[in-house]
């Protein structure tokens, strides 16, 4: 049995250690001032974070709770929406709108591609009753990442909304929401914010919020106006918090943001070359090739190779967990996730534990200096001068 265990999944993802003995405390009632001033401290990190003036609401619920309160509170039956849909999480949108009962358009982008921004335009060009589009910021099925910021600047611009769930996107690459002109931004507690699974957090543009202002959202628990409203007046939620992971979401966010946004995004950059130089080094292909996410490295498994083999291999031999594919790439894929508490050495040793799994299998293992060029390529990325802008739009 290995003696450590490396989590390199695309969420859970492994907890610092500040962040596990803030999650440790005994319990801060959470209508008490105590609790209190951690909320409002909270707040201003997650501003910063979600790059907002508004505030950013915690929601008691994993990642997809906060995609079911944003449609239930932005839209109201019948309403018409575009879903881009080009992986497992863009069918999710799909499938809230439907419990919503509202009428989805889907936009159609190949499993590893991305939607364009000029395919978005022309079908909201095409069809003025469409209210929003629910997409993703990163595809963590397939590790692509939605040309959000442009996607958004045409949804300003034809006046309706963009929704974007960030869940594998926030605190890992930027997603300005103000700046790009975002009108709901919402991600979960256990990818890039280094907690455990049960927190999520969403936020709104104020002509989002003009619209969910307009009729209540006919659930009684993810009413977002009456959230916001409890946030503003008493720094409280409406129903118990959960204290103990809001108490560790402040640890973390200090933890994170301790030398500045732009230092998270390097880190997270520089892992992301790391693990694609390492892969194309060994001779895999890179499941994305172009608008590739960060924090995530799809990566397609040669023909014939049992990928829960290769799985298995290097969780049982060398302790590094990682993800599969999903649906048809069930078994052809490993997700490599880079995101959160995770440095180079964790990454190099899941380059390490590919591999091997990989000849377990009995597949081949192209250059033998395979992480000499991955450790390269990582230094290459985060030699880039401080002043320089990193790469964070679509070619
Ligand atoms: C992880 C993830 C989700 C699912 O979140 P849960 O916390 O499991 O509900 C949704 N969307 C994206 C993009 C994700 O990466």
């Amino acid at each position: 049995m290995p003696e450590k265990t490396r989590l390199l999944t695309p969420g859970p993802t492994p907890l610092p250690e500040c962040v596990r003995l803030a999650l440790t405390r005994d319990m801060l009632h959470h209508r008490k001032s105590e609790f209190m001033a951690i909320m409002r401290r909270a707040q201003e990190s997650l501003r910063l974070l979600f790059g907002t003036a508004g505030p950013v609401l915690p929601l008691s619920c994993s990642g997809t709770g906060a995609m079911e309160a944003a449609v239930y509170n932005l839209f109201q039956p019948g309403e018409k929406v575009l879903v881009a849909e080009a992986g497992k999480f863009g069918q999710r949108w799909g499938q809230i709108a439907a419990a919503r009962k509202l009428e989805v358009v889907t936009l159609s982008a190949p499993w590893g591609k991305a939607v364009t921004a000029r395919d978005v335009e022309e079908k909201l060009k095409g069809d003025p009753a469409i209210a929003g589009i629910l997409l993703q910021h990163s595809e963590t099925s397939t590790g692509v990442l939605h040309p959000v910021r442009e996607v958004a600047d045409i949804c300003r611009r034809l006046d309706t909304l963009a929704v974007v769930d960030g869940i594998s996107a926030v605190g890992i690459c930027p997603c300005p929401m103000d700046e790009w002109g975002i009108d709901c931004l919402l991600t979960g507690s256990q990818k890039g914010l280094m907690l455990p699974p049960g927190l999520a957090l969403l936020a709104l543009s104020p002509r989002a919020w003009k619209k969910a202002e307009i009729s209540p959202p006919d659930c009684f628990y993810f009413n977002l106006v009456k959230e916001r409203d409890s946030l503003a007046g008493k720094g409280q939620t409406n129903f118990t918090s959960p204290v103990n992971l809001i108490v560790g979401l402040d640890e973390s966010l200090a933890f994170l943001l301790k030398d500045g946004l732009e230092a998270v995004y390097r880190k997270q950059w520089a892992l992301t070359m790391l693990a694609r130089a390492g892969v194309s080094a060994m001779g895999l292909n890179l499941f994305a090739r172009e608008n590739f996410a960060w924090g995530i490295t799809s990566v397609l498994l040669p023909e014939g190779l049992d990928g829960a083999r290769v799985l298995r291999c290097a969780a049982e031999k060398f302790g590094v967990l990682m993800a599969g594919g999903q649906d048809h790439l069930k078994g052809r894929m490993v997700r490599i996730g880079h995101m959160g508490h995770v440095d180079w050495a964790d990454v190099a040793a899941g380059l390490f534990a590919l591999n091997q799994g990989i000849k377990e299998a009995g597949g081949f293992c192209g250059a033998r200096d395979y992480l000499e060029q991955a450790l390269a390529a990582w230094r290459a990325a985060l030699a880039v001068s401080p002043g320089e802008a990193l790469p964070v739009t679509h070619s």
